[in-house]
Parts: structure tokens; sequence; C-alpha cells
């Protein structure tokens, strides 16, 4: 093995780079339950890299990349190893980049507000930085103890607050990156396009190495409202929670759990019994009682799935649970709650007061460190979180969760909801299908359980018309699905790495799939129409704004583009940024569009499917709405569309420019994404 840390620190003096063994180790996965199995098995450290380096400014990141590109090293960003999907999985050969020596903030500006921030913060002192100086990012992962800024940008994040604040792509005013060349380039978030920003976000590490982000801020919220509101089922729930956003609410937390989850989150959080329980054990399972019983249960739990799912369960567990938390001023966080209150009580919602709502943020990081006791147990846990328009969430939850529940035990929530649709959010438990422990042997058997697990539950989610990842990105779990969402979009997203990064050194293996010589059948073109339960339109892109107008306002609806439509395609006004349409930042919950079929300069076809919101890589919208012809051209967009009667909701102020000039390093960028296209 080539002492990579020596050749490091002789390229690089004064960096400091380590190849001892306990970094290696260290360094050699992320959070990805997967690789627990490993670890559970014997096998800690299977993707151990070759050296670790910390460089603490842009210049040192990039004089880091370009020693590994003139070397030919592979480099994978590490920010602070949370990822959920096996992002971060090196090789012997490979240099491990740790971010979080960047770790200040370059600048607080009250007045736009708006911060900026390198990529190694981590989540918590960021905010109470930001808290001390009186505002909020809104970005609450939960996570947010062990992850950090560059993490959040690079898989596409979503916090607990998502309702009032928006995904992390909601955020981004700016980003430092370097790219796979070791240039330094800030791109800019532009209202008008062209905007390299979103392709960036969600690229996990595979397109450039974020340094830092400009963020903008809200004020921090001087109040909060607190309700609950039980329903029959979960269904009823999820249409309460449709009704919220779609009448303009925006709590900054909603979520709705089903029964069985509910009846948990009604229990709190983490009891101190869970924290003393069981502790690691040095063999592959525990043999302790609860240990046995739990792999037991979880070896069968098609019925117990069954069971817990049909009507009498529902009512015997007390339903489903909608919790929201409004937050603002004193005013608006108390108006929000008791406009939410007489909304979901037409709709059969059981008040259940303030108290699972304050018991839930008492506990909303508590609940995501309960894994490693299942772990030691000798069976495993992991969460999926997809989303869809309304019309098909019915279809996504039945769907996904009887692919799931043939293999594992499985409950359910609804967090970060949207106007036009909501993410599903799945926790399960699962332990070795006995049909493959004896041949297998228990570890393999569970490792092979999980995969089905996973291979079935994604495939339902793609069937059913979601998208497979809302905040946790692709990472190499979900890569090998990926064509069954973005078809071409695969080699799009695979020109668009070969743009930023012509070597090829950035984080390769992650997020794609191994190169296929097969090519996907070509999608079918999206169905023209109104989708009434999400407020979205398909709109063919000839059609005059004026005319689609005319269609909307027989329904009801509007695309509210002000009085003066501009007499313009759909098709060209989009490609021009969607001149004088309401900035994006005054509802970041809200979407100007969902998705959109185009067809790409030489005449391939890219279909991206509508949703509220998704972390599958970067966001190829932008390779069309602001950016002229100068890749292709839309066909056909997927519009929100609005309520004529409908008051759209209004975010603090901000000032600062959206539609700034393009930089000649943008243009650079531009250029080569044209030639790699
Ligand atoms: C208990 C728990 C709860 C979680 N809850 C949430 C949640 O509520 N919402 C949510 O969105 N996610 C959640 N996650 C997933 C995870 O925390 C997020 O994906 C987070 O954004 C990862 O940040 P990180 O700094 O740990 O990144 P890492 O895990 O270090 O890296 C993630 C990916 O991004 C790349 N990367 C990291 N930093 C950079 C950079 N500066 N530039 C370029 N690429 C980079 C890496 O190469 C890797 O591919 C949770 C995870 C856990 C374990």
């Amino acid at each position: 093995m080539a002492d990579l840390a020596g050749e490091l620190s002789r390229a690089l003096p004064g960096m400091r780079a380590s190849s001892g063994e306990a970094d290696r180790v260290a360094y050699s996965r992320d959070l990805w339950p997967r690789h627990h199995l490993d670890v559970r098995a014997g096998r800690p450290a299977e993707h151990r890299p070759g050296a670790i380096v910390w460089p603490s400014s842009t210049d040192e990141v990039a004089h880091v990349v370009r020693w590994a590109r003139e070397r030919g090293v592979p480099i994978v960003p590490f920010g602070a190893g949370s990822g959920v999907c096996g992002g971060i999985a090196p090789r012997e050969d490979v240099v491990v980049v740790d971010l979080k020596r960047l770790d200040r903030i370059r600048r607080l500006d009250p007045a736009a507000p708006l911060v900026e921030v390198e990529a190694g913060f981590m989540g918590v002192p960021f905010e109470q930085a930001l808290g001390g100086a009186g505002f909020t990012l809104g970005h609450f992962p939960s996570s947010i103890l062990c992850s950090t800024v560059g993490g959040w940008v690079a898989a596409r994040s979503a916090g607990q607050c998502s309702g009032a604040y928006g995904k992390i792509e909601d955020m981004v005013a700016s980003l430092e990156c370097v790219t796979g060349t070791g240039e330094v380039v800030r791109l800019r978030r532009r209202q008008s396009g062209p905007d390299l920003v979103p392709l960036v976000v969600g690229s996990e590490g595979t397109m450039a190495i974020v340094t830092s982000a400009e963020l903008r801020l809200h004020p921090a919220p001087a109040c909060r409202g607190f309700g609950a509101w039980s329903f029959p089922t979960t269904p009823d729930g999820w249409e309460a929670m449709r009704a919220l956003f779609q009448a303009g609410l925006r709590p900054a937390v909603a979520r709705l759990y089903d029964p069985f989850d509910a009846m948990l989150a009604k229990q709190g959080g983490v009891k101190k019994e869970d924290a003393k329980r069981s502790r690691p054990t040095t063999g592959a399972r525990s043999r302790s009682f609860g240990g046995v019983a739990l792999r037991a249960v979880l070896r069968r739990p098609g019925a117990l799935n069954e069971l817990l799912h049909s009507r009498v369960a529902a009512r015997a567990l007390g339903g489903a649970m909608l919790v929201v938390i409004f937050e603002g001023t004193d005013e608006g966080a108390q108006q929000g709650l008791d406009e939410a209150r007489t909304l979901c009580e037409s709709m059969g919602g059981i008040w259940e007061g303030e108290a699972p709502a304050r018991r839930w943020l008492a506990h909303r990081y508590s609940v995501s460190y309960r894994q490693a006791p299942v772990f030691a147990d000798g069976a495993f846990v992991d969460t999926m979180e997809v989303a869809a328009r309304w019309s098909r969430l019915g279809d996504l939850y039945e769907g996904v969760r009887r692919a799931l529940g043939e293999h594992v035990f499985v409950m359910a929530h609804f967090s970060h909801a949207y106007p036009d649709g909501c993410c599903i959010y799945f926790s399960f438990a699962g332990s070795a299908d006995p049909g493959l422990v004896r041949e297998l042997g228990w570890d393999a058997a569970c490792a092979a359980t999980y995969d089905r697990t996973w291979k079935a539950a994604l495939a339902a989610a793609v069937e059913s018309g979601g998208t497979l990842a809302h905040h946790h990105g692709v990472g190499r779990s979900k890569a090998p699905r990926l064509r069954a969402e973005l078809g071409h979009g695969v080699d799009v997203v695979r020109s668009l790495m070969h743009a930023f990064d012509p070597a090829g050194i950035l984080n390769p293996g992650n997020l794609l799939p191994p190169p296929s010589s097969d090519s996907p059948p070509p999608p079918s073109p999206s169905p023209l129409g109104l989708d009434r339960d999400s407020l979205l339109a398909c709109i063919d892109a000839t059609t005059e704004l004026p005319a689609a107008e005319r269609q909307l306002h027989d329904a009801g609806l509007t695309l509210d583009l002000g009085a003066s439509l501009p007499s313009l395609s759909l098709g060209d006004w989009l490609a021009r940024g969607a001149p004088g349409a309401r900035d994006r930042w005054l509802d970041p919950a809200d979407q100007l569009l969902a998705g959109l079929d185009a067809t790409l300069s030489d005449g391939r076809p890219l279909v991206i499917h509508p949703a509220p919101r998704r972390a599958v890589g970067p966001d190829l919208t932008a390779l069309f709405v602001g950016a002229g012809d100068r890749f292709g051209r839309i066909d056909r967009a997927w519009m929100r569309v609005h309520r004529r009667d409908a008051t759209r909701p209004t975010a603090p102020a901000f000032q600062l420019d959206r539609d700034p000039p393009v930089s000649d390093a943008e243009r650079g960028l531009l250029d080569a994404i044209t030639r790699a296209l």
C-alpha cells in the first residue's frame, strides 16, 4: 500500500494527514445500517481508506484536490459521517478529506439576513451561534448533533421544521466549492437562472467539495403554538395535513403518525431504562431474553404487520395522530394554530391538546439513537424516506408498506408536507429470514434479508409513483435502483460529474449505478391534465401562458403570475427563468414546478417525474429552467397551481440580489456541461 499520508505531508507541508490504523478504521464508513451488519459479523472496517487529511481552509482543500488529480488518487469528502446510504465507503487507494476543520462563520449579515458558514461546521454549534445573534437557519435534521453544513448540502437534507423553512436546497444563496480540477468557484442562486447551485446540492461528494455556503436566515422564533389531533385512520390524518398545507398554513413541524407509531409517540422519547438496557454484546447475537424474543417476533413479521394495520387495531391503538408546531411571532404562531384547529376538527380530528407536540419537541432528537441495542440483539433496524404528490400518497404508502411488510416489521410517520405532496418515513426492524439461516448462518442471512427488503421496497416506491429518497440521498444503497426513477437522467448526472470532475476522482462509485450497456426503455411522457388533489397541472410547453391561465381559471385555479401575463409559451417562459413569478423564498415550502419532460439537445428524452421534493442526486430541472435552450427544451411541465381564492403565505422579508451576474467561472462550468452532455 502506498504511503499516501507521507506523500501528502511531503507535497503539502503543514497539512495534517494520517495513515494510522485507528483513523483508517474510523473513516471507513458512514452510518448505513448495512455497514453495521458487517461490523456485527466481525468485519469492522471493510473499506479502510489509505489516508485521511484535515485541511483547514478552502485553499488547502484546493491543494489536496490538485495533488490528488495529478497523482490520480480518488478522494472522498467527509462531513461527520452521519449519512445512512453508504456515501462513504473508501478503498485503500483513497484519501478521505475531512472538512470539519473548516468550521468558521465567515460573515453574518443581519440586514439580509444571511450567513456565510464553512462546510465543516457542525449542526448544533451552528444553530447556537445563530441563536445568539437572534436568528435561525430553520434546519433541524434529527442528526443535527452529528452532521455538518457541507453534508446537509451534499445529501440534500431536510430538517424537522421543513414546513416553514423548506429543505436545505431552499436555504442556499450561494456555494463556494472546489471542483474536481482543483478550481475554487462560487456558484450563486439565481431566480431567473442560469443556476448551478441545484446541480451541486445533492451531488453527494461526486462533483465538487463544498467549502462554504451562504444561507438565508430567519428571525429566531419568539413563540411557538403546539397542537395535536387524533384521526380514526392514517388516510384521514394525511387528508387533514394536505388541507392544512393547501390552505396556506405553514406549521414548521407537521408529523402524522400511523396508529402504532402514534402509540409509541404518545409514550414519549427514550426512557432511561433503554439507555441502560442492552450492553453491546461481543458475539454476533445477544442471548438475553429480550434479544431472543425480539428475534422470534421479527422472524415472521407478515402476520404482525397485517394485524397492526387492521381497522380494529387502529381503533384499539387510538388511531393516527397529527402533531403540529407553528412558530414565529406571538400572534402568527397562535393564529396558525387556531386556523389549523378549526380545519382539523372540521375534518374529524379530535383535539389531543398541546402535550403530544410539546413532548415531541422535548425528545425531538432522542428517538434516532435507539438503534444500537437492536443490532446488539441480533436484529436490524433502518428507515426509508420516500415522497409523492398527494394523489399518489396512498399508493405509495400501501405499496411500500406491503413490500417492506413481507420481510420486516414496519411502521410509518408522515413528515415534511408541502402543498403538492408529502414524505413518508418508514421505520422497520427485521431479523434473519429463517429459510436462509441454515444455509448462510445468522449474520449473512440477516444481511440477505436486509438486501431483499430494500430491493422490494425501492421497486414498490417507484412503481407507485414515488421518489426513491426525500432527504437521505442515494449513496451506494439506492444507486442500483436510480435508473428506475431517473431513466436517462442517470446518464445526464454522469455527464455532469464529468463536467465538474473530468478525471473522476471525487467519491467514485457513489450515487450512480455502475455503467451499463443497456439503454433504458424510453420514458413514457407525462399525462397532460390536472391533478387536483396535488394542485399540480401537467401542461404542454407550447401552450401560451394566457391560454393556460384561461383553462385553469375555468377550474377555479390560477398560476398566480399577476395581472400582466407575458405572451410567451410556457416552455419559453420557464427557459427564461419564469420572469414575474413569485419569489420562491416567500414560501420556502412551496415550489414553482414539481417535474418536467424535456428533450436534451442530442434528442434524448428526459422525464423528471413530479415530486414535492426529492434527494436523488442533482436537481436536473435546473438544466432547463432559466437555462434557455442551452441543454435542450422543455416539452411538458408539472406546474404548481393555486386556488383562485387562496391567500399565499409570506415568509419574513429578506434583502438580497436574487439575480446576481453570472461569473466567468460559472460560464466556464456551463460550457463544460454543454460539452459533456
Ligand atoms: C440518527 C440519524 C438521523 C438522521 N436524520 C436526518 C434528518 O432528519 N434529515 C436528513 O436530511 N438526514 C438525516 N440523517 C442523514 C444524515 O445525517 C444526513 O444525510 C446529513 O446531511 C449528512 O451530513 P454529514 O455531515 O454527516 O455528511 P457525511 O455523512 O459525512 O457525508 C454525506 C455525503 O456527502 C458527501 N459530503 C460530505 N461533506 C461534503 C462536502 N463538504 N462537500 C461535498 N460532499 C460532501 C460525502 O462524500 C457523502 O457522500 C440522519 C442520520 C442519522 C444517523
